[in-house]
């Protein structure tokens, strides 16, 4: 028998919050049909521009999932800050640093331009990303893209594929790319075979994952390199909070400021119709709609991250309920005990440290930045 129309949406409101918010994304944004399918890689071209799913993982290691969440697309240009996490772990800093600048570039995400020190200007652009794929492989050699994928994998909490044919189809088309290679060698910031090194870049570019995967992703960089859903410390804090900051200020490319302005959360797109984005000590965010617009990023999914950052208010520089961070709220139960406490405290041989935070998802259950709920 079918529910009478209070008791269906009486279920509705039943859903969780957050589950209900994406719910409305979905339905406001599906009509949208503004924007194209990348097509200057063949393949891509193929995609189904209906196609939307979006995920939301929280730090507790929840998923949130509506619409086209287990379709597989190419990761393409969100491959760029895990693999700059993974030089940054596997080469050190130095290295790392010595040959990619850190500065939005302001152009185009195939710009074939280096910085004045004749460097790409930050790992985010092509020459940057194709870089850091030559640091890898300076480190790995041929098996390079072995060791990229595995380490997606472990962002995204399992074993992910890739897509011959989007490969395949970079591979046969992509001469600005190899342009880019070029200049890097010249400059000497390739050191490897310019060929091999595209060949990394182009695979790991045609790495297939889901709007889910990219969720659990992104959460993973927001919850300091562990991942929340297998809970396995995939990067260094180090690498991470490094890669969230060239999120920041280049993830989106010529819209970089545009988008850390209005929407305030660090991001990175792909021309396969993806977008993830990562609140730090928040959530992640993963969506898929493969119609782009001029600057290559998904034009629901800068809708679905506009509409989360201004309904809960997530600007990141508009935070005002994080006070009782873990650098404030350190200190040791002997010097400020309660009765109880002290008494267990004098007891010990050491004093102990307690470290409180804010529950990971606390924001979820509290939009208000004053209320008790709200505070660890
Ligand atoms: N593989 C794509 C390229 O290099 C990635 C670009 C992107 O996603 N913005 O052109």
């Amino acid at each position: 028998m079918k529910p009478a129309a209070s008791e269906s949406a009486g279920w509705a409101n039943s859903k969780p919050p957050l589950l209900r918010f994406l719910d409305r994304c979905y339905l406001d944004f599906s009509p949208d049909t503004a924007g194209a399918v990348a097509d200057y890689i063949p393949e891509l071209g193929k995609a189904d521009p209906e196609h939307f799913g979006i995920g939301l993982a929280t730090l507790d290691g929840h998923v949130y999932e509506v619409g086209d969440t287990k379709i597989p697309f190419t990761i393409q240009s969100m491959s760029k800050p895990f693999v700059f996490a993974l030089a940054l772990d596997t080469l050190g800093a130095g290295r790392v640093e010595s040959a990619i600048g850190v500065e939005p570039s302001g152009d185009p995400f195939n710009s074939i331009r280096l910085n004045a020190e004749n460097h790409p200007f930050n790992p985010m652009v092509n020459a940057g990303a194709i870089a850091c794929s030559g640091l890898i492989h300076e480190a790995k050699g041929s098996a390079a893209f072995e060791y990229i994928r595995q380490a997606l994998g472990r962002f995204a909490g399992r074993e992910l594929g890739v897509d011959e044919a989007v490969y395949a189809s970079e591979s046969a088309t992509g001469d600005r790319n190899r342009a880019i290679g070029y200049l890097l060698r010249t400059n000497a910031v390739l050191k490897d075979n310019v060929a091999s090194v595209l060949e990394v870049y182009f695979r790991q570019c045609a790495i297939l994952v889901t709007a889910r995967d990219t969720a659990i992703m992104a959460a993973t960089l927001a919850n300091r390199g562990v991942n929340p859903v297998t809970g396995e410390q995939v990067m260094t804090p180090y690498a991470i909070s490094r890669t969230l900051s060239v999120m920041t200020s280049s993830g989106m490319y010529d819209y970089a400021g545009e988008w850390i302005y209005r929407v305030g959360i660090p991001a990175k797109s792909g021309v396969g119709g993806g977008i993830l984005a990562a609140l730090p000590a928040r959530l992640g965010l993963g969506s898929y709609s493969p119609r782009l617009d001029k600057h290559g990023n998904s034009v629901r999914g800068i809708k679905v991250c506009e509409a989360l950052s201004s309904h809960y208010d997530l600007h990141m520089l508009n935070r005002s309920d994080d006070a009782r961070n873990s650098i404030i709220a350190d200190y040791t139960i002997a010097k400020n005990p309660s009765r109880r406490a002290a008494g267990r405290a004098s007891r010990r041989s050491s004093p102990r440290i307690i470290r409180t935070f804010a529950s990971s998802n606390s924001w979820a259950r509290c939009r208000s930045p004053t209320s008790t709920m709200c505070r660890g």
